[in-house]
């Protein structure tokens, strides 16, 4: 080779990006291109460990010996001095002397060696996170086939073999409705992914299993979905504690629904949040009237609502936040009042801000209604203790007035021998006597109320009485325009009574009823059997009685009437008695339209007494 020939072939070497060395038998360095010297400094002439690792001993990786010894190797090393990995080609060259040389290519693959060396830790960090994750990781084809899954999906489907579930068809053994697959699919191949998906799978053994199914599609080259990779999460015990949730709200509901009491609730806004049963038949709105629909506010009479809030916040009702057992008026619906006792509180959240109100209502219509009642008896009773005193005055007064009366009766009547008929004085006797006469009718009624005709009671048949009164006594309504109209039960059960103060009664309301009827009218007496009583009443078509007056006629000196007679005793002889027979009389009347009375009296039963005797 001519000079210039070996100077021609150096810069050619030189212009090689790889790095290009020769060594002689001796490990000294014959020849380095510039790439060489670029990494390892000029060393042509040193030992090249000197140059290489920077040592005087042959590197402990050197595998000149083999080619020494005429082979050709190709391999990498890793060279610490310049940290550099080395693509490696050395074959012998054999000199013109006989001797040996070696000759290195070294290509520096420090670089592809790393990127290498990355992907091979992201490929790690990939299948240990597909191993390990806690859902079921999977990858699939299109045709519906597992290409790969981890043992997550294997545990929570219950296959123990993987293999075995490699070529389970996806549709039909993996899904519980293989519609859903489809459905799965349709999504995918539209939008690359599907996030959040309940679907039911089937275990091995057939059971459901609820997941949610993460996944995302996967693509060729030319941008064709291959298949799908991704995620199911086990669902199972969120389906659990839903259940669980749903269960005890359930519960709950039932316990504010089965209340008995009015139970309501309110955001802080005031608008209806709950609203139970008892609050539907107490108020009257429907609960899907109000939740969600009405103010709180518009079941309270105006203000009411702001003034609960108010007693709410203060200490003085049952402590902050609290309201116990306030008496408290509803407006109902249909615009009645409901009357009762709230409670109420306010509902804080885990911060301590109010979130809403929630009130019990206790309906106190049925006790109110009951201490009316009581209420009536004893003016009732305090009223008969009164009649009862009134009745021995009237009967001490009557007892003195009677004899004198008598007096002057006899006296005037004696008087009266001793005047001739035609004598003008006769008339003005005939005139007291007449009044002397009505006095002694009046004491003789006071008397009667005051201490009534003991009588035996004995079985009576009622529409006996009333046909006899009715009798005796229709020429007489009929001049008063008045039309009868009896309907008298038949075999109408007897009652046991005193015929005469039946008589008494009867007699006293249908002479009431033709005082009511002035113009006339239809005086209507009908009797029937109820229950354990009989029931006689007796309508008239009158003037009928006042709201006001409705329950003072049976009081003794309640009258209207401005006639002399009519002391207002009547009614109440007729309820003494009634009430002696163990019965009872009841009024029903409206003003200008006539009033019924009923006379209630308990049947008689033949044996009864003596089996409570
Ligand atoms: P009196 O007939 O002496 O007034 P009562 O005790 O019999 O006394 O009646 C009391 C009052 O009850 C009467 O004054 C009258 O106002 C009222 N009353 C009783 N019956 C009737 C009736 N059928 N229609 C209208 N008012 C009646």
């Amino acid at each position: 080779m001519t000079n210039e020939e070996s100077q021609r072939l150096i810069s050619i070497l030189d212009a090689i990006e790889d790095g290009i060395y020769i060594i002689d038998a001796d490990y000294t360095l014959e020849f380095m291109n510039k790439t060489m010297v670029k990494d390892f400094g000029a060393g042509v002439g040193k030992k090249c460990y000197q140059v290489i690792n920077n040592s005087d001993e042959i590197c402990p990786w050197c595998r000149a010996k083999e080619v020494f010894e005429g082979e050709t190797i190709h391999w990498e090393q890793h060279v610490p001095g310049v940290d550099k990995t080395y693509d490696l080609l050395e074959l012998p060259l054999r000199n013109t002397d006989g001797t040996i040389s070696k000759l290195s290519i070294c290509r520096d693959i420090t670089q592809r060696q790393k990127r290498e060396e990355k992907i091979r830790a992201s490929e790690e960090d990939y299948r240990r996170l597909f191993d390990h994750v806690g859902s079921g990781a999977y990858i699939s084809s299109k045709k519906g086939k597992f290409l790969n899954v981890n043992q997550a999906l294997l545990n929570m489907l219950g296959y123990k073999n993987k293999e075995e579930f490699l070529k389970i068809d996806i549709a039909k053994d993996l899904y519980l409705r293989p519609e859903d697959r489809r459905k799965f699919q349709e999504m995918i191949e539209k939008d690359g992914q599907v996030i959040d998906l309940e679907v039911d799978f089937k275990r091995k053994d057939g059971t459901p299993l609820p997941v949610l199914h993460t996944s995302h599609a996967r693509y060729d080259l030319k941008g064709k979905v291959l298949g799908y990779e991704g995620l199911n999460v086990d669902q199972t015990q969120r389906k659990q504690m839903e259940r669980e949730v749903k269960e005890a709200h359930d519960f709950m509901n039932n316990i504010i629904q089965s209340s008995p009491n009015a139970i309501m609730a309110a955001d802080i806004k005031g608008n209806i949040l709950l609203w139970n049963r008892a609050a539907e038949e107490t108020l009257g709105y429907k609960s899907e009237d109000t939740i969600g629909r009405m103010h709180i506010t518009s079941v309270y009479p105006e203000g009411v609502a702001k003034e609960i809030m108010k007693m709410m916040r203060s200490h003085e009702y049952g402590g902050v936040g609290k309201l116990r057992s306030y008496p408290m008026v509803y407006v109902r619906r249909d615009g009645g009042i409901v009357e009762g006792n709230l409670s109420a509180a306010i509902i804080y959240d885990a911060r301590g801000k109010a979130v809403a109100s929630v009130g019990i209502f206790i309906d106190l219509e049925e006790r109110l209604e009951m201490e009316r009642k009581l209420r009536q008896t004893q003016e009732q009773l305090l009223q008969s203790e009164k009649l009862a005193a009134m009745g021995r005055l009237t009967s001490q007064i009557a007892h003195e007035l009677n004899n004198p009366l008598y007096g002057i009766m006899n006296t005037l009547e004696l008087v009266k021998t001793e005047i001739p008929p035609e004598n003008k004085r006769r008339k003005i006797l005939d005139m007291a006597l007449s009044e002397t006469v009505r006095l002694s009718e009046m004491l003789r009624k006071m008397l009667s109320f005051s201490k009534p005709d003991e009588e035996e009671k004995q079985p009576t048949n009622i529409n006996t009485i009333l046909d006899e009164i009715l009798l005796l006594h229709e020429k007489q309504l009929r001049e008063h325009s008045i039309r009868i109209s009896p309907s008298l039960a038949e075999d109408l059960d007897m009652v046991k009574a005193s015929k005469n103060q039946l008589r008494q009664v009867f007699l006293n309301i249908i002479s009431n009823a033709r005082d009511a009827m002035p113009e006339g009218g239809t005086l209507s007496v009908t009797t029937r059997a109820e229950g354990d009583n009989v029931h006689v009443e007796i309508s008239d078509t009158g003037m009928g009685i006042r709201k006001e007056d409705l329950n003072k006629i049976f009081d003794s000196f309640f009258t209207t009437k401005d006639n002399i007679k009519d002391v207002g005793l009547g009614l109440s002889v007729c309820y003494g008695f009634i009430k002696d027979h163990g019965g009872d009389i009841k009024v029903e009347s409206e003003w200008g339209s006539g009033a019924t009375f009923t006379i209630i009296l308990p049947m008689f039963k033949e044996g009864a007494e003596e089996e409570t005797s």
